[in-house]
Parts: structure tokens; C-alpha cells; sequence
């Protein structure tokens, strides 16, 4: 195919990531990558060895919990991970994205964790897909070689070639390069059909991540072909978003930036920062760091009781630390840390032994039961925690990867050979720098919970190379000693770097003091989240674990509130932070062990209910009428809380009335016995109106909204558009459609 390459500056990326707040890393300073290939942008930071980095602390204590639980001990209990039947193994029989999923958290997990047994576990896997490689590089289940427009579907591939990667750089085995450059050298020789449908062509990020490392590897020059087909033929990231799901957004949204390393092109890269920008600003209207995607994003309908799925929390992690190192931007460090603080401990159950679907900023029952008016995209039950290994599918298979991502990415490396601390979490890193010693850092913090960040180097002579820490945005005054010494560090988002000759024993001490801070969203009827540096604070809620199936090892809860949780927070209420004191706790995540809780100021809103499907109805405008007495409530860190109100609105006695949620009603023809449904259920403006069997799903519940005046709008509960007449006709036979409540008279509607 005809691409004309551009020759790159190995410094390129430095140019193309070059944002505001990159001034701290100073001139890109070309000191040549060893792994450097022609034709490639070098990245501003490089992944370390998995393995280089060892958690501590809390850290080490959820990669535990993971190992030990639902994660670690998934082949025990998902048909998708049968040795003895899965297509991975036996070519024969069909497989898809389970067992890759699974097996791009488990590897990682078994390095973070240095657990032996379980590496052999992810080793007897990874050689028995090895050995299924054909002649021609496919390999995997042979029903996938037709399997997408009558040729191969890549899509689940994807994951596996990651955890290929992971095994590769941890153990050094041979096997995996070659294996990888002959499956690639297969996957070009496809056609355009290949690239250009199905979930692949919105994820080819993920193949992209995987050609360019190998390119870097072994520089074939078919890789390169081969990602400019996955970047031209697949979905176009750099406009209007390609599609609605959330977890191909969350993975999607970085192509054009991770194509940048190919094109060269700064456009490329703001594609993936206004696509960002512009997702969250019209769908993730809340704190948590997250967006309204429970399976797709649906315009309009983003009140913070909307969920995201787990798999989009830990790919949209994933993204962001792909993003971290392509641009160098501390931004997307701190992005990162929002989700793995806050949104990715509240997607798992406090023992580690269950997932759930999605996760919501306000969410106060989480039941097994489906929601059939709308409340969210998807119908089925998605709030109960379990393995879900049929009901839920993907996201107990995906998830395992967040936790073991994350603690790779603590620490990375520079270009001119020097060591960044990305994001903070106890551990110690041993890498080589300045071109060959080993140094290992010893990092004791109880961030998130604590403020303090302690690093001890050790070196076997002194050593000179770059240090560099990055400052979170949250963080508007830091401070940082070398040895007891001061060193000038500006607010965040931004690297300091500190140059020296280090020697053994030399300490680092960087203090990111947290404030407590009130954020308000316009975009959410100016409701109100509380934050506390990266953490963001939800109200405590007496819960009620119920066990409604499953056993010990793999249980099934129900959480149910067992205290009020409709409060509004009193407008510049006073707001104090309590700190239990002594060390962490092994699972912090939990109400009984979470070190800091906050005290607000609270009225009761009793107008504010849940509907009968045990949903939080959605927020009205702040600050919200409330007659009740100003009483104190606790608030604990986000991820600590499984039921929880984190969007409060704001009360006071001469707010703006609440009204009451008026119910949603199926609507029922006599001849046909059908229901008032959506045509395909739509969200679209002018879809049709229909007749439909009476199947449960949210576009058949509709609400009628008193508008004054004995005329009524009737919302559909799925879109959350509004009945009307297409094109505002006054003519017989007319249809009926759906539009957005734009205000004109076809949308009101009266019983007479
Ligand atoms: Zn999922």
C-alpha cells in the first residue's frame, strides 16, 4: 500500500507530547534508546522489564487478594479457562476473548507477585497456544480463521499477544518473538475485511501497542505496513467518536496518539486529548474518573447514577498509561490514579472474590435483579457482586489486568537513562541507568492515604542520572528534600527533575500536601463531589451483604443500604478530615479499614428516593429545598465504599423544590397485546415509535412529565427523548417518533 513514511527525529515524541506542562523535563536530551528503531518516534519515557518493580504496602496486599482470589483461582471456576476444551489449546474447538483476557491480568500478576505457581500455571498456557501456531503464523481456535466477513477475526487476539509480551520480557523466552512475528507477518497479508469491522477495528490500538514494540524488537518493515493498515483501515479515532460502547472508547480514543509514533504527526496526538476531553466533558460529569457507559454512552443521559463497566475502568487505565509514556504528559498519570483510587477498588468486592458489571458514582443498592425502564443502556442484572462467568463475561475475565498494569507502571524509565516515578504506591524498582549500573529505589508511602512519598537509592559506586517525580495537578505546592535538602518543585501537573551524581543511601523526600476541596459539576445540575488530593470522598452507607448464591471461595452478594443516603451537602459546609493514625491496613478499600474519612455537613432531601427497581433516581437541580436539620455524615475514600452517593446535591431551606421521580409506565395496545416501544431501541432523534412484545427492555417504559397547563411530555426511559410528531406534521397518518426535548408543541401530549 502506497504510505509515504516520514522520517523521524529519534526525539520526536518529546515534540509531538509537547503540552504546558512539559517544561520540567527539559530539552530532549538524544541520548540514543538502545532498543531505538528508524523510522520511530521515540516515546518519552520507556516501559521497565515487568518484574523490575516489587509492590509493597497496600499494593502488594490487593495483588494478594487478587492472586487468591477470583482472579487467581479463575480456571476453577469458568468454563472459558478449561484446559482440557479451550480452542486455545485445541484447535479444533472454538474459543474467543476469555482466555486472552484472563491471561494478559494473570501473567503480570504472577510477576508482581513473584508467585511461582501460579507463573507455571500462565507458562503451561502460553506453550500450549504456542505449539498451535500453523505454517502460515495463525493459530488459536480454527473456527477464528473465518470467523469475521468469512476471514479472521483479530479482535481476540489482541489481549494474548499482550500477555505474550509480558511472558517474553519476564522470562526471556525465545519462542515468543519469532511465534509473534509470524503471526503478525499473517495478520498483514489480510485484506482491508480483516481490519475494518467488528470489535477489532475500534481496538486496534492494542495490536498497534504490540507491532510497534516488536518493530522496536526486530525491525521488520512489514510491521510498519501493518500498522498503518490497522491505523487507515480501522475505525477513525481522530473525529467524531466511531462508536458508542464504553470499552472500545476507552481503548480506542489513544490510537491516533499511539499512531503519532508512526506518523509523527501532533495532530494525531490532539486527536486523543480532545477526544478525552470532550467524552468526559459530555458523558463523565462526575468525580471517579470514569464516564456514562454502562455498555454504551447514550447522549444526554449522563447523571452520576450511570455506570462503567469494569472493563472499561482497567482499559481506560491501561490508555492512560500508554499515554503517560508516548507523551510524557503528567496529566494522564494523574487520570490514571483517579480511576485505580477511587473507581477500580468500588468495581471489586472488599475479599477480592467477585467482580461486578458496572460501577456508578452513586449507586445505593446493588442488587441481581434487571432494570427495565431505562435507568441503564444495558437490561440485564448488573449490580451484584460475583464471578459472573456467563452473566457478566468479560469483565471477570478483564479485570485482572488493572491491578498488575498499574504497579508496572510506577516507575519508568527516561531516555537519556534515568528513572521516573510516574504514579506512587509503596514498592521498590531496581532498573539499570545511565547506560548500564543497577540501581534499585525504595519507595515507603501510604499515598494515597498519606502525603508523604520516602525514597531510598542503592548504588554500587555513584552514579549520575535524572531523577525525575511527577507532581500531581491536584498538588499546588510541593515540597521536596534531597538529603535533608531542599530542591525547588513547582505545583503539578508537572516532572520535577532532580540531576546528580547519586550515591548510596542518598534519600529522597517529597511531601504532596492534600487539601481538601469542594468541585462542583454544571454538566450534573451543579451537583458536588468532595476531594481529598487524589482521593474522592463518598458518603459512608450502613451496607448489608447478602449472599444470594455461590459459596465461600465464589460468592455471590447482593449489597443492600442499611442507613439514609439522600443527603444534600450544606453549601460551604464545613468539612473536617479525620486520619485513623498507624499503619495501613492490607485491604484498605474497606469501610471498617479505610485510614481517613471526612465529616460534612448534611440536610436529609426526602423527595430524593430510589424508583421501584431500587435505583437512585437521577439528580435535580442544586442547591436542592430542604427543610431538615443540618447533621454531620461521613464520608470515606470512594473505593471503600460499595454503596455510595459521591455527586451530592447541595441542600438548603430556600433551594429549588425536588420533585419526586414520576414513574415509568408500559403502555399496552388491546388488539395486539404489544407495547409502545422504540423501533431497534434507538437512541436516535426521529426513530420511530413501534409496537413491540412486551419483553422488559427500558425504550417500552415511558414517563409522563406534567408540563403545566393539562399537556404532558412522554420520556422514553432508554434514549430519554421525548414522544413527538416526525417533522412537526400536522397530517393523518403521521408517525410517531422520539426527539430530543427540544421545547416545541408536537412533544406535548394530553389524555383526553
Ligand atoms: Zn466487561
Amino acid at each position: 500500500m502506497p504510505i509515504t513514511r516520514r522520517h523521524l527525529l529519534r526525539t520526536g515524541s518529546l515534540v509531538l507530547g509537547a503540552g504546558p506542562h512539559l517544561a520540567d523535563i527539559g530539552p530532549a536530551t538524544a541520548a540514543p534508546r538502545p532498543d531505538a528503531a528508524p523510522e520511530m518516534a521515540a516515546d518519552a519515557f520507556l516501559r521497565l522489564k515487568p518484574g523490575s518493580i516489587v509492590p509493597r504496602g497496600w499494593l502488594a496486599g490487593q495483588l494478594r487478594l487478587q492472586l487468591d482470589g477470583l482472579c487467581g483461582r479463575l480456571t476453577e471456576r469458568s468454563h472459558f479457562l478449561d484446559f482440557a476444551t479451550s480452542g486455545w489449546v485445541h484447535p479444533g474447538n472454538g474459543a474467543w476473548e476469555e482466555l486472552p483476557y484472563w491471561l494478559r491480568g494473570y501473567v503480570p500478576l504472577a510477576v508482581a507477585t513473584r508467585d511461582g505457581t501460579a507463573l507455571d500455571r500462565a507458562r503451561r498456557w502460553i506453550d500450549a497456544v504456542l505449539t498451535t501456531q500453523q505454517d502460515d503464523g495463525f493459530f488459536g481456535p480454527r473456527v477464528l480463521r473465518t470467523a469475521l466477513n468469512g476471514g479472521p477475526d483479530f479482535w481476540p487476539y489482541l489481549p494474548l499477544l499482550q500477555a505474550l509480551r509480558t511472558f517474553e520480557e519476564f522470562t526471556g523466552d525465545t519462542r515468543v518473538v519469532p511465534f509473534l512475528v509470524r503471526f503478525l507477518r499473517y495478520m498483514n497479508s489480510q485484506g482491508k475485511g480483516a481490519f475494518d469491522t467488528g470489535w477489532v477495528s475500534q481496538r486496534w490500538g492494542d495490536g498497534m501497542d504490540i507491532a510497534l514494540w516488536l518493530y522496536r524488537r526486530t525491525p521488520e518493515p512489514f510491521l510498519l505496513d501493518l500498522v498503518d493498515k490497522m491505523h487507515l483501515w480501522g475505525a477513525d479515532w481522530t473525529g467524531a467518536l466511531p462508536g458508542a460502547h464504553n470499552v472500545s472508547i476507552a481503548q480506542g480514543f489513544r490510537e491516533p496518539a499511539q499512531y503519532a509514533q508512526r506518523s509523527g504527526s501532533a495532530g494525531h496526538t490532539r486527536a486523543s486529548y480532545r477526544t478525552y476531553t470532550e467524552l468526559l466533558a459530555a458523558h463523565g460529569q462526575f468525580s471517579g474518573g470514569g464516564f456514562a457507559g454502562d455498555e454504551n454512552i447514550r447522549p444526554g443521559l449522563g447523571d452520576p447514577r450511570q455506570g462503567f463497566e469494569t472493563c472499561g475502568v482497567v482499559e481506560f487505565m491501561a490508555s492512560h498509561e500508554l499515554l503517560t509514556r508516548i507523551t510524557g504528559d503528567p496529566l494522564w498519570a494523574d487520570r490514571c490514579e483517579e480511576l485505580a483510587f477511587n473507581l477500580l477498588p468500588a468495581s471489586l468486592d472488599p475479599d477480592g472474590r467477585a467482580v461486578h458489571y458496572v460501577t456508578s458514582a452513586n449507586s445505593v443498592d446493588l442488587d441481581n435483579t434487571r432494570k427495565t425502564q431505562g435507568q441503564f443502556q444495558n437490561s440485564f442484572a448488573m449490580q451484584s457482586f460475583q464471578p459472573g462467568i456467563d452473566q457478566y463475561r468479560c469483565c471477570p475475565h478483564n479485570y485482572g489486568m488493572g491491578w498488575p498494569y498499574f504497579a508496572e507502571e510506577l516507575w519508568l524509565g527516561t531516555p537519556d537513562g534515568g528513572l521516573a516515578a510516574a504514579m506512587y504506591a509503596a514498592c521498590r524498582v531496581t532498573a539499570q541507568v545511565a547506560g548500564g549500573t543497577d540501581v534499585t529505589v525504595t519507595e515507603d508511602t501510604d499515598y494515597p492515604f498519606g502525603e508523604t512519598v520516602d525514597l531510598v537509592v542503592s548504588v554500587p559506586r555513584p552514579v549520575a542520572f535524572p531523577l525525575l517525580l511527577r507532581i500531581p495537578g491536584w498538588c499546588a505546592a510541593p515540597g521536596l528534600q534531597v538529603n535533608g535538602r531542599s530542591v525547588g518543585a513547582r505545583g503539578g501537573p508537572a516532572f520535577v527533575r532532580v540531576e546528580r551524581t547519586w550515591t548510596d543511601g542518598d534519600r529522597v523526600t517529597l511531601r504532596l500536601p492534600q487539601r481538601t476541596a469542594v468541585r462542583s459539576w454544571p454538566g450534573n445540575r451543579d451537583s458536588v463531589s468532595v476531594s481529598h488530593g487524589p482521593l474522592t470522598y463518598s458518603l459512608l452507607i450502613g451496607e448489608r451483604y447478602v449472599l444470594h448464591a455461590g459459596d465461600a471461595a465464589f460468592p455471590e452478594y447482593e449489597v443492600h443500604a442499611t442507613t439514609p443516603w439522600n443527603y444534600g451537602l450544606v453549601p460551604n459546609g464545613e468539612l473536617e478530615v479525620r486520619r485513623t493514625g498507624g499503619p495501613l491496613a492490607a485491604n484498605p478499600f474497606t469501610q471498617s479499614a479505610a485510614p481517613v474519612s471526612i465529616t460534612a455537613e448534611a440536610r436529609r432531601v426526602p423527595e430524593w428516593i430510589a424508583d421501584d427497581e431500587h435505583v437512585v433516581a437521577p439528580l435535580q437541580q442544586s442547591p436542592a429545598r430542604s427543610a431538615g436539620a443540618v447533621e454531620r455524615v461521613t464520608l470515606i475514600p470512594m473505593g471503600a465504599a460499595r454503596l455510595r452517593v459521591t455527586s451530592f446535591p447541595t441542600a438548603s431551606p430556600d433551594g429549588t423544590p425536588w420533585r419526586p421521580e414520576s414513574a415509568y409506565r408500559r403502555i399496552r395496545n388491546k388488539h395486539s397485546g404489544k407495547v409502545l416501544a422504540v423501533d431497534g431501541m434507538s437512541t436516535q432523534n426521529s426513530a420511530h415509535v413501534v409496537q413491540f412484545d412486551n419483553s422488559g427492555t427500558g425504550d417500552h417504559a415511558w414517563q409522563v412529565l406534567d408540563q403545566g397547563g393539562g399537556w404532558s411530555l412522554i420520556r422514553n426511559g432508554h434514549s430519554g427523548k421525548v414522544l413527538g410528531v416526525d417533522g412537526m406534521s400536522t397530517q393523518n397518518s403521521a408517525h410517531v417518533v422520539q426527539f430530543e426535548d427540544n421545547g416545541t408543541d408536537d412533544h406535548l401530549w394530553q389524555f383526553v
